[in-house]
């Protein structure tokens, strides 16, 4: 349906369009993303969310690529997520003005943005709140909590399932399983917003690497988890098993921004009620723990790192949630380094393809333990392969031993050394030998059983899995019981 409306709004733009500084309405949103399709056809492709928000706005995203609409193996995909709380606005501009950027850039043969795009494919959602954007800009922007939900005022950044709470549960019971944990889920704590599920499916159905969403209201590159262990509301540091990744990604935006990471700036809220510097978050590098800063429970944040094999991170852009629109390219000048800082980290690590004598293998299971300092530590969180056998593995540089493991196949392992400075992930591919059934194999456990998804003979906590309920009927329901 989409598709014609932009064929009815494409007749109204003029193919020079210039990209104004402003706050952009819902109506005017997707004109922008149009605009610059108009203009870099080749590299674009503009599509909605499967569905819209409750007032029935669509979800727009425009999508950078050479080639828009394909995943390609080898090419990381990475999303950014602007405007979750309604009144947040900074995001929903600056990604509106990045799409444009890396649109202009391409055309003029910018050789950092041109090995960008043919190297990555990049999908942006300016609002993924357009209901909250309205009603917020219709009382004049500047309530600290008005339009921060959607339209049936449920907060979509605790909205998403609890993952956390499971894999906080395996650790309890001393399960060594900590991805794709969607499947593990028994109960929703609410049921799930329209805006939410149409993101939950666009997470599960791309396989994105990378990933910020976009806040305000402070001032920091905030990093899973976002919940504490204990339940405490606050100061609880929170590490989950890439805390090193994470750090080095939240750390990439906060130094490439203009003042994220200054140590001498003043906190967002020192003429606040409590009239502290306690959060005061540029004099701890512009990065923090989500839950040592304050604990919640159904972020995006961790649902991406816990449900798929995206790492995300939560940007607060700034202090003011509502910039004056005549703050808007100031703020612009003072991220675009980050936001294009940012995108460069879906390079980092390493990635490669899985296949063995008749193809690709999917779903294989690439696990990683980190050699680097005097003792092996392994990094308990594993990532998957696509539909092509392709992985992508984001690390900081050391030395790791990879195994990639697939049911029917014996395990492979090799060691290989992340360099310093990456603009491209090391390559490293594994052929998998199939189990033939003549050596015996059906007679002993092989020894990659303890790697598996399966958990081996360990009690299964979860014994009836809702996974086909939380992604086809509830995720299918066309109603909310709320309001
Ligand atoms: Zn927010």
């Amino acid at each position: 349906m989409f598709v014609y409306r932009f064929v009815y709004l494409a007749f109204f733009l003029s193919a020079s369009a210039k990209f104004i500084w402003k706050h952009h309405n819902n109506e005017e949103l997707p004109l922008v993303l149009e605009e610059v399709h108009q203009k870099c056809p080749n590299i674009t492709r503009v599509y909605a969310l499967s569905e819209p928000s409750v007032r029935n706005v669509p979800l727009y995203v425009i999508e950078f690529s050479d080639t828009p609409g394909f995943h390609q193996p080898y090419k990381p995909e990475v999303k950014y997520v602007g405007n979750i709380h309604g009144n947040e606005v900074l995001g929903r501009e600056l990604l509106l003005g990045l799409a444009d950027y890396l649109c202009e850039q391409y055309l003029k043969t910018d050789p950092n943005i041109m090995t960008l795009i043919h190297n990555t494919r990049i999908h942006l959602l300016p609002s993924m709140n357009p209901d909250g954007w309205q009603l917020s800009t219709n009382f004049g922007g500047q309530d600290y909590l008005l339009g921060r939900g959607n339209n049936h005022s449920v907060d979509l950044n605790r909205n998403f399932p609890d993952l956390d709470a499971i894999t906080f549960e395996f650790e309890r019971l001393g399960i060594n399983h900590n991805n794709h944990l969607l499947k593990d889920v028994t109960r929703l704590a609410a049921p799930l917003e329209p805006e939410t599920r149409a993101v939950i499916r666009w997470i599960m159905s791309i396989p994105f690497v990378l990933s910020a969403a976009m806040h305000g209201g402070d001032l920091v590159a905030n990093y899973p988890y976002d919940e504490s262990r204990s339940g405490a509301l606050a100061s609880e540091y929170s590490a989950s098993p890439d805390d090193d990744t994470f750090k080095e990604i939240a750390m990439a935006y906060a130094n490439a921004h203009a003042d994220m990471a200054s140590v001498n700036r003043p906190g967002c809220h020192v003429n606040g009620p409590d009239q502290s510097e306690a959060y005061n978050f540029g004099k701890q590098g512009g990065v923090t723990n989500g839950a040592d800063w304050y604990s919640l429970k159904g972020g995006m944040q961790d649902f991406n790192y816990l449900a798929t094999n995206a790492f995300e991170i939560t940007l607060e852009l700034g202090c003011k949630k509502y910039p004056l629109e005549n703050e808007l390219e100031n703020e612009w000048n003072r991220n675009r380094e980050a936001l294009l800082a940012y995108l460069w980290k879906a390079h980092i690590g390493i990635k490669g393809i899985v296949s063995d004598d008749t193809g690709f293998l999917e779903n294989a299971i690439i696990s990683v333990v980190n050699l680097t300092g005097h003792t092996p530590k392994p990094i308990r969180h594993d990532v998957t392969t696509g539909v092509y056998g392709d992985y992508y593995r984001l690390l900081t540089p050391g030395r790791y031993e990879v195994t990639a493991n697939h049911p029917g196949h014996y395990p492979a392992q090799r060691i290989v050394t992340v360099p310093q400075r990456q603009s491209s992930a090391r390559i490293l591919n594994f052929k998998l030998e199939p189990i033939r059934y003549e050596d015996g194999a059906l007679f002993f456990d092989p020894p990659f059983i303890r790697y598996q998804h399966v958990l081996g003979d360990q009690p299964r906590i979860y014994k009836r899995s809702l996974f086909e309920k939380v992604t086809n009927t509830l995720l299918e329901a066309k109603d909310t019981p709320k309001q």
